[in-house]
């Protein structure tokens, strides 16, 4: 039995992806060259068909997709409590106030009436922007969330950090097409569905949006003839652009993936359906084995998609088994098996709570209280799953 350590999650890589990038290290260019618009191209091809700006990881995609929103001082988004803490920080850097909303304790998801509900608690605020999360690789009522965006007019930006790959309603529609949002936001850090070391990328139908995700990726300039407004500067004579003129009509961020970054992404997402297809079995097996824990130990509840499954997400009921979740995951760590808390509420870190005091969000309070993330990754074999249900079997026993 292969005893090495099984963390939560990790990245798959090999000898193809391998090749893939040493290619753009013998290459001219090693950022801002083929490498990056073939990613490009592979991921819009992806995202049936929507505009895709690839940047430096998943942070910079929420940052500049809060940018591209024109959120600013005065502003308010509504985002879930149970999210990592970039999905607010996006919010702030951009100057706009966060409003946290609660989750389903079932599934750690926001839905429409969650929504609705910090909508109701605010009194001043104007909100620009909502930013549903995809926790796990789970989609909740886009179209739900459609008609309220409709309805109070702000624009809907998704964290699909988790999702890549997820298909929604009646597997019509793929996470990233932005048929239900402005913009949808991914991340390929290592432990996400496919890897590029650091990475990520923003997609919208939107080409206004697309122009200013592109322009603040790269410091705000612009180098099309059309865009030019000190145009006394711009051309010579004869009327031709400058060969060295640029301009920068709004501030921006060097928030570029480069080259080397994007080959590998190129190269694993060609394997994505793959990686998806082994993460669906072992959450198949794990589902399977833990059935008989229930209702000590159970799954998430599941949502009407077909999740790009990023995480397997357990709700232990601790209480029932006498155990505190630290002294539960240092069990699992003495047996080589890793996991972790997605997440600890975002409305509950010092700088959320001295901003915005203590906001009651029961939901994602029992979600935290119970939820632990367990080992999921493609390499994983079957062995590896059953390994991990027969410690956690032994330890609540
Ligand atoms: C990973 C993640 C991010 C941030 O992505 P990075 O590439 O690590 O910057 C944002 N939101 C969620 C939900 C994530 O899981």
């Amino acid at each position: 039995m292969n005893a090495s350590f099984l963390p939560y999650g990790r990245q798959h890589i090999d000898d193809e992806d391998v090749a893939a990038v040493v290619a753009v290290l013998r290459s001219d260019m090693l950022t801002t060259g083929p490498a990056v618009s073939d990613f490009e191209a592979a991921l819009s091809d992806h995202a049936g068909g929507a505009d895709s700006v690839v940047c430096a990881n998943g942070t910079a995609a929420l940052h500049m997709a809060a940018l591209a929103a024109g959120l600013g001082p005065g502003d308010f988004a509504v985002v879930p409590a149970i999210t990592f803490l970039a999905t607010a920080n996006a919010v702030r850097l951009a100057g706009a106030e966060v409003m946290f909303a609660d989750v389903d304790p079932t599934t750690g998801l926001m839905m429409p009436a969650h929504v609705e509900a910090a909508l109701s608690r605010s009194r001043s605020g104007r909100v620009k922007a909502v930013f549903p999360v995809h926790l796990a690789g789970q989609t909740a009522d886009p179209a739900g969330f459609v008609r309220l965006a409709d309805q109070h007019g702000f624009m809907l930006i998704e964290d699909a950090c988790h999702a890549l790959g997820t298909r929604y309603l009646d597997a019509r529609h793929v996470v990233g097409s932005c048929d239900h949002s402005a913009m949808t936001c991914f991340s390929f850090h290592p432990v996400k569905s496919i890897a590029m070391g650091e990475g990520g990328a923003v997609t919208t139908r939107d080409p206004s949006l697309a122009q200013s995700l592109r322009r603040l990726r790269s410091h705000g300039m612009v180098h099309a003839k059309a865009d030019f407004e000190n145009r006394d500067m711009a051309f010579g004579p004869d009327g031709q652009a400058n060969p060295w003129y640029y301009e920068m009509p709004a501030v921006g961020l060097n928030y570029r993936a480069s080259d080397i970054q994007c080959a590998l992404g190129t190269s694993q997402l060609t394997k994505l359906p793959r990686f998806l297809e082994r993460r669906r079995q072992l959450v198949r097996k794990y589902d399977e084995l833990f059935a008989v824990l229930q209702p000590v130990v159970r799954p998430l509840s599941r949502t009407d998609c077909v999740p790009g499954w990023h995480l397997y997400v357990v709700r232990i009921d601790f209480d029932a088994i006498g155990m505190d979740r630290g002294t539960f995951m240092r069990k699992l760590r003495q047996q080589g098996i890793g996991s972790q808390v997605h997440y600890i509420p975002v409305s509950q870190q010092p700088y959320y709570r001295n901003r915005y005091g203590n906001i009651a969000l029961p939901g994602a309070e029992e979600y935290y209280r119970s939820c632990l993330s367990l080992p999921l990754y493609p390499s994983m074999n079957d062995d590896d799953v059953s390994r991990v249900v027969a410690a956690i079997s032994a330890i609540v026993r």
